[in-house]
């Protein structure tokens, strides 16, 4: 028999946008036992969860001696309960009406909520599931009421509804049943999006491309002093406002001549010194020269400097063996830089070169970037800190080390926000908590897909989810997005995929944050010492071993072990072995790719 189709719900419901699914039965047949049961499960999928419940006319919340009940009695018909946990609101209805479903849905706080469900109010028109119990001799709401949409019994329906039946007994069953029809929360769209692999694992160079294209830098500047100034990003160009060297100047120790006079006379006649910072005053003449030391001023008039193991003393003379061009050992003033020119462009880390640069120019502070905060947190119910003792089953939380230093390295303002348990409520809390506080927030653990994984789903709820799952091994469940303002990096639990996601995903993304460029990264090609074994399908960080050899070739052995979890293979490993995603391996003396971790930790 067909089905008539639902009247819009939103529509009849004032606008709700919240998924709303209610259980209707005749009374006795276990709607509030079905729902007791059912909540938790869904509640442990991530849901919130609100309800509305019909009850007989004169019921009572309230006790006699609260102070709400005598309020209410004094004749107040409004009352609401206030405290930073719980609201609850009593409203007399005066005089006694009959409410519909749509009207308590206007002064129902949907706030935050991704499904509501429903008891009573069975004869109003919105979906739900009847509660069916045959041995009770009832008749079936269903077909006469066209918005059921599955039945939950006890017991074989004769003749077969055609309709979805669910076990009245396997509440399991029905929270999945709900999850997929009432799938409108956000997560759940998310979730759909990633559950057909492989198709939609996103390749690592789209998922950067696409984060260049969504990270804005942070704006905000600060001067900051020359010795603070280290990895820091410049926000402005700094131009010279000194010729480099500042005046022409020698780069020898020896005697500052002017160079044709060297074929013209046999002897020079030494008519002083320039030191570095004292110069020879006067200028000199033809046939005269100056002993002069490195970095001293050029005298005027002298165009040359003779280093001085060119050169034979006879008291106050010199003889010079050889010829010299005008120019030689002298270096020039604004020879490396001239005044108003670029001396650092905007987005350089400022590398030490650059303050010797900076400080040859006598600035002592300079304009930078402020850091970038990056709020970071463990996920998982397994986790103890370092210097707790271990339950069965318990190990310690290394990521949370990793994470620092990974960020450390980065040059931005790490802030540990510590292990959090795998519990949507608490996941969330913390998650806004971070997100307020911080330009970024870096998760571990928590995005796969199974029941404890509450990161992504939480993110969809608070967030954005950008982009789940990419195209690489290890890391595979990362996920992109953004809570507010603040980007949002999930990444793995397994420590390797939390460094190889950090090093390939995240440490570019704080880059674009920091306003700084993303170079291609560099990788060099090595001679593989070992048959390296590979799945088509996914890009791979495979971690190894590189050296030189004798003959200078680099040489490379990736490791046997290459699971997720093998810290003590990836703290052996000085690289990582780049394997592209049609690769199936590689054999000895096969060149292939590497990434030395050198050059990924700055
Ligand atoms: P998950 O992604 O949450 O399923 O975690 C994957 C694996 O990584 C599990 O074996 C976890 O116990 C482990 N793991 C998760 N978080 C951490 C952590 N902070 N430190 C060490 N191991 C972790
Ligand atoms: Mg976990």
């Amino acid at each position: 028999m067909p089905l008539k189709p639902i009247p819009d719900l939103r529509q009849a419901f004032g606008g709700t946008d919240t998924p709303i699914l209610g259980f209707a039965a005749f009374s006795g047949t276990g709607k509030t036992t079905l729902l007791r049961r059912l909540i938790p499960i869904l509640v442990g999928k991530g849901l919130r969860i609100g309800l509305i419940k019909h009850s007989h006319h004169a019921f009572e919340i309230d006790q006699p001696g609260k102070d709400s009940y005598e309020l209410r009695q004094a004749g107040a018909s409004t009352v609401m309960l206030s405290s930073t946990n719980r609201r609850a609101m009593i409203r007399e209805l005066i005089p006694p009406t009959e409410p519909s479903l749509a009207e308590e849905l206007r002064s129902f706080d949907q706030t935050g909520l991704d499904l509501i469900l429903v008891e009573g109010f069975k004869r109003e028109r919105f979906p739900k599931i009847e509660l069916h119990r045959p041995a009770l001799g009832k008749p079936l709401l269903y077909p006469q009421d066209d918005t059921i949409i599955a039945i939950a019994t006890d017991d074989e329906l004769l003749p077969l509804p055609p309709i979805t039946q669910l076990d009245l007994n396997d509440p399991d069953r029905i929270a999945n049943f709900v999850l997929e029809r009432c799938g409108r929360n956000r997560w759940q769209a998310a979730f759909d999006h990633c559950n057909s692999e492989p198709a939609k694992l996103l390749p690592l160079d789209l998922v950067l491309r696409k984060m260049s294209e969504v990270i804005q830098p942070v704006e905000a500047v600060e001067w900051v002093n020359l010795k603070q100034a280290l990895g820091r990003i410049l926000a402005e160009d700094v131009r010279a406002s000194l010729d480099l060297p500042p005046f022409s100047n020698s780069s020898m120790d020896g005697y500052a001549v002017r160079a044709e006079d060297i074929a013209r006379f046999e002897a020079l006649k030494v008519v002083g010194t320039a030191w570095a910072g004292k110069s020879f005053g006067s200028p000199i003449a033809v046939g005269e020269c100056v002993r002069i030391f490195t970095g001293a001023a050029a005298p005027v008039g002298a165009d040359a400097v003779v280093m001085q193991e060119r050169v034979t003393c006879h008291g106050d003379t010199i003889t010079v063996r050889d010829p010299i061009e005008a120019g030689e050992n002298v270096r020039q003033r604004g020879s490396e830089i001239k005044s108003g020119a670029t001396l650092l462009n905007r987005g350089k880390r400022v590398m030490p070169a650059d303050l010797g640069l900076l400080a040859s120019q006598g600035h002592a502070d300079v304009l930078v970037r402020r850091k970038v905060r990056v709020a970071f947190l463990c996920t998982g119910d397994e986790l103890r800190g370092v210097g707790q003792t271990l339950q069965e089953g318990q190990i310690y939380d290394s990521n949370r080390y990793v994470m620092h230093a990974l960020l450390q390295q980065a040059g931005v303002n790490a802030i540990d926000l510590g292990v959090v348990a795998d519990e949507p409520a608490s996941i969330r809390s913390l998650i806004l908590e971070a997100a307020a506080i911080a330009d970024a927030v870096i998760t571990s653990g928590g995005v796969s897909l199974g029941e404890a994984d509450f990161v992504t789903r939480t993110l969809a709820e608070v967030g954005q989810v950008h982009f789940w799952k990419v195209a690489i091994k290890p890391g595979k469940p990362f996920v992109f997005g953004r809570v507010g303002p603040a980007y949002f990096f999930g990444l793995p639990g397994n420590p390797v995929a939390v460094m190889a996601t950090f090093y390939q995903i995240v440490r570019p993304a704080l880059r674009w944050m920091m306003g700084a460029p993303n170079p291609d990264p560099i990788r060099l090609q090595a001679i593989c010492g070992n048959r390296l074994v590979k799945a088509r399908g996914r890009l791979e960080f495979q971690r190894g071993f590189y050296r030189t050899d004798e003959t200078g070739d680099l040489r490379v052995v990736g490791f046997s072990g290459q699971g997720s979890h093998l810290l003590t293979e990836m703290s052996r490993a000085n690289c990582f072995i780049v394997l592209p995603a049609e690769s199936e391996g590689a054999e000895i003396g096969d060149r292939v790719e590497i990434q030395p971790l050198e050059f990924l930790t700055h």
